[in-house]
């Protein structure tokens, strides 16, 4: 089967020629018919993610192995099942659930084989989608998804997740405020699930018009454009002074977070998202203040 790999950090994908698995006990393959690219991608094609002053933390150091198939977006049809396996099927559409873990840590004891400690998800530390097929260590890791698109579907295993469970760690009741910051694909998804989840006042953040107007049309309340540097302000205005009860941040920059501090009200809750990468000055008495 075919599969475009990085070969070393940023070298042009090759596409090679590998044996295309045969799955055993509760393993399952899949054809691929769509394969997300997420910014992360770029981030471990690139080799790294950019730390405090510049310094770049290495993905090889943190467990990536090249050459590797990228892709941890994947939907598509099941093409052979192992022996074990019960609940699909030969020509299953599924979406793949990629964030697998060693099954024995901690994290994963309780269900959160996405923070586990030894991980294996699939396109970062071991072979993922951008290939003909991929193999799936159990089936437990694959979604039922009826006649739902592919290509709608695929990007839901991360950057639907991730907006789902930043929304969730928000956690903001109907009369608090959401600022969600950084309107792209994540943010827009973040709109919409705080907004059926939550329903919480809703300030989108960006410096896109189009994209603060496209927010609106999803059910943000407010939109900001904080191109000019006055985001604090705009949100104080909007919240009587008080500040935001929760902010989700999905550029997590010095640029977002600086401002994103200013604009917390008390007992207010910070998620970072993104992995734009930097670093802050924190003023530490403001944190226990
Ligand atoms: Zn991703
Ligand atoms: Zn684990």
């Amino acid at each position: 089967m075919k599969a475009a790999q990085v070969i070393k950090p940023k070298a042009p994908l090759e596409i090679r020629d590998l044996t295309s698995p045969s799955p055993q006990g509760k393993e399952v393959l899949v054809r691929i018919k769509s394969s997300g690219v997420c910014h992360s991608d770029i981030h471990i094609w690139e080799g790294g993610y950019e730390g405090v002053k510049g310094q770049i933390m290495s993905v090889e150091e943190r467990g990536v192995k090249f050459p590797l198939t990228l892709g941890h977006e994947v939907a598509g049809i099941v093409e052979t099942v192992g022996s074990d396996v019960t609940e699909f099927n030969e020509g299953s559409r599924v979406l793949v659930y990629p964030w697998i873990g060693d099954g024995v840590c901690p994290a994963c004891q309780i269900g959160e084989e996405n923070l586990c400690d030894h991980p294996k998800s699939l396109g970062v530390y071991q072979n993922g989608g951008y290939a003909e097929k991929v193999l799936v260590p159990h089936e437990k890791y694959l979604v039922d998804i009826d006649n739902l698109e592919f290509d709608a579907i695929s990007s839901l295993s991360c950057s639907g997740l991730t907006a789902f469970t930043a929304v969730k760690n928000a956690d903001t009741s109907p009369k608090q405020t959401l600022v969600i910051t950084g309107i792209g694909g994540l943010g827009l998804m973040a709109v919409q699930i705080a907004r059926a989840l939550l329903n919480p006042n809703i300030i989108a953040v960006d410096i896109d018009d189009k994209r603060l107007e496209q927010a609106k049309k999803f059910g943000a309340d407010y939109a900001v454009n904080s191109r000019n540097g006055d985001a604090v302000k705009q949100v104080k205005d909007l919240t009587n002074g008080l500040g935001t009860d929760a902010i989700v941040d999905f550029v997590n920059g010095p640029k977002t977070v600086t401002p994103d501090i200013d604009m917390l009200r008390k007992r207010g809750k910070l998620v970072l998202v993104g992995l734009f990468g930097g670093s802050i000055e924190l003023n530490l008495p403001l944190v226990p203040l």
